[in-house]
């Protein structure tokens, strides 16, 4: 093998390695299972907002470790190789003083109040063709109905 070839191989594993060093990401290669998951799904999981989790998995499709695939109205994103999760489970091994059994898997059970497809064909909810998040529920509680409100007089 040339200089030159075996040098773009470590340019490509540097490439690589830098779309999964961010424990975000790295968390989102883990919850892709075999038959993919949804942005709404992943954010719930994960707790945090839908667009964060867009731009991450933007930085991992651009990569080539995730690919999307459009259904209907939702994009589903599954890992482009299985072998990134042997990979992930070679990392952990890496951990000084992390045995094997406790390597932190993240659930991929259907997730209660989720509407993505997966979770809410589990749920036996139909119809629920669009992905979206609960709404957040304000820090003081769901609004009164105004006529309940006493008035402060
Ligand atoms: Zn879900």
């Amino acid at each position: 093998m040339s200089a030159k070839k075996t040098f773009n191989i470590y340019h490509t594993q540097a490439t690589l390695l830098k779309a999964m060093a961010n424990p975000v990401r790295l968390q989102i290669l883990r919850l892709l299972g075999a038959d993919g998951t949804y942005v709404c799904h992943l954010a719930l999981a994960l707790r945090r907002r839908q667009p964060y989790i867009s731009q991450q998995l933007s930085v991992l499709r651009r990569a080539g470790l995730v690919l999307d695939e459009r259904q209907g109205l939702n994009i589903l994103y599954r890992l482009s190789d299985g072998r990134v999760r042997e990979f992930l489970d070679s990392l952990t091994l890496l951990i000084p003083g992390q045995p094997e059994s406790t390597t932190p898997l993240l659930s991929s059970e259907p997730l209660a109040g989720c509407l993505c497809p997966h979770c809410a064909r589990s749920f036996g909810l139909t119809a629920a063709q669009v992905c979206r998040l609960p709404e957040p529920i304000p820090a003081h509680g769901p609004p009164q109905p105004t006529s309940l409100v006493r008035e402060s007089t």
